[in-house]
Order: structure tokens, then sequence, then C-alpha cells
């Protein structure tokens, strides 16, 4: 019998939102406007030390958003952001300094995942191999069409990168084969395709049970409950509008099978209203 793996401390941080509407995150829904906050996950493994589930918004995202492309990034979704949001500003909550970061998991290299990437200088990335082939030779509009604003990687990206070719490891529920970062079991990667070539989940076996980081799978965790796909209004921006609902019935069919684990999409309001840890506290 395996051992049972170790558990990770975490810590789901929020790092600023911008407002869409409920009707296209979700079929069905209404039509308000909700915040969609972007959250990020503060880790510790107990021998590999502090790590990073994305990095979320960060105030550089107003610069590189100034002029013409990427300027259409901040018309279409309005920013609301803090310099105390930050992934880098939140560390001292935890007497941490950017330095102590090892490394940093990537769900997808859509800019309001990435944009705090360059806070941390000594930290390893760890992505898919699918996601980063698939934007890092674009610049311009055709990196805009894919969310990717080129200035938020670090200049020396590929060489403290570890990109993963396709998960081999032992397969998680409904989800296929997973990648098990550190081999005991703690932080197990998944395959979410569809809203972003490549794209990545974390299961995390954490002090406060299991933990799924569904990115961006779905906008809202009810569209994993109701089987409930976005609006085909979002066709347009996502990658494979069949793997996205491929991707939904998976993550249904792997929340029936493991009822105790907590479900986190980055974007969600009510995962956001139950499982984020607010800044002042
Ligand atoms: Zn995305
Ligand atoms: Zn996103």
């Amino acid at each position: 019998m395996n051992p049972l793996p170790p558990t990770v401390q975490c810590h789901i941080l929020d790092t600023g939102y911008c407002l869409a509407w409920e009707h296209h995150l979700i079929q069905g829904g209404q039509r308000r406007q909700v915040a969609c906050h972007s959250v990020a996950a503060l880790l510790c493994h107990p021998r590999h030390g502090w790590l990073l589930w994305d990095t979320g918004y960060a105030p550089r995202m107003l610069d590189v958003t100034q002029h013409f492309p990427f300027s259409l990034y901040r018309r279409a979704t309005p920013l609301h952001l803090d310099p105390a949001l930050s992934v880098v500003a939140q560390l001292d909550r935890w007497q941490l300094q950017p330095g102590d970061i090892q490394h940093i998991m990537i769900s997808h290299f859509h800019a309001d995942h990435i944009a705090g990437l360059r806070d941390f200088p000594e930290a390893t990335f760890i992505a898919s191999e699918a996601a980063y082939t698939h934007v890092a030779a674009r610049r311009g509009l055709r990196a805009l069409r894919r969310a990717f604003i080129p200035a938020l990687l670090p200049d020396n990206f590929t060489s403290r990168a570890t990109l993963l070719p396709p998960f081999r490891d032992q397969p998680l529920p409904a989800l296929g084969a997973a990648h098990d970062l550190f081999g005991d079991g703690s932080l197990l990667l998944a395959a979410l395709p569809g809203h972003a070539h490549g794209q990545i989940g974390l299961l995390a076996h954490t002090e406060r049970g299991r933990i799924l980081f569904a990115a961006d799978g779905c906008w809202l965790r009810r569209s994993i409950y109701e089987r409930r796909p976005p609006s085909h209004l979002t066709n347009l921006v996502v990658d494979d509008t069949r793997a996205v609902r491929t991707t939904i019935n998976r993550l249904h069919d792997f929340a029936k099978a493991c009822s105790d684990v907590i479900i986190v999409p980055s974007h969600c309001p009510d995962a956001f209203a139950q499982e984020v840890e607010a800044v002042h506290d």
C-alpha cells in the first residue's frame, strides 16, 4: 500500500478582479455583472518549501496594457487592481521574501495568471510544454488573441522553466494521467484542455483537505456541478470549445467520484467567498 502523501500548507490569495457578465460565464446565467477575482495559491511543502500556484494579477498589468494592441485587453476586462493584493506584497503576512518562493506552477499563460511572475526572480517555473509552445512565439495581435502578453514573461523564462510533456503518472478519476510533481502524491497536476491550449489544474493534499485548483477549466464552479458550460459568446476567446465541454464533463465526474475535494476555479465568486483568505483578517 502506498504511504499517505504529505500534506502541504495552503493559503488562497485574492490578487484583484475584473467585472464580467454572469450570462457569459455560464449558460443560463443572469444578466448581471459579477466580480471575477483572480486567485493564486501559496503552498508550503514540508520538504520542498514554498511554491505558488499561478500568480494572478499584479500592478504591472496596467503598464503592459497601456498601448495598442494590449490596451484592448484592458478595455475588454476592466481591471480593479490594488498593489497591496499582488502576491509579492502579500508575502509579508507569512514573513516571506520573494526569494523564499522556490517554484511557480503555471496553469496557463493568460495574462491574469502570469502577471506576477517577474516578482520572483529566483523561482523556477513549471508549466505544460503544450501551453508554452502554443504562445511562446506570438506577438502583438496574435498574442492578444490568446490573452497572452509577452512582456509579462521574465526574459530568462525558458532557462528557469521545466516544461512538462503529456502526463503519464497514476491517473486521477475521470481526469486521466496526472503528473506527480514531487513523486510523493502531495501535488498532482492534471490536464484541463479547452479554455487554453495545454491548460493544467492542480490537486493538492493540503492541511484543509484535498483542493483541486481548476484554473479556467470553468469560470463558475456551478458549471461543474450542473454540467453547464460558458455561453457560446465566449467561444471567441477559448482555444477549443469542444474540449471545454469535455473538460467540464470530466470535472463533473471527478467531483462525483471525489466528493471530499474542494474545487477552486481561479475566478469563481462562490469559491472566492468561501476559500480566500482576506488581506485584512
Ligand atoms: Zn484563462
Ligand atoms: Zn483566467
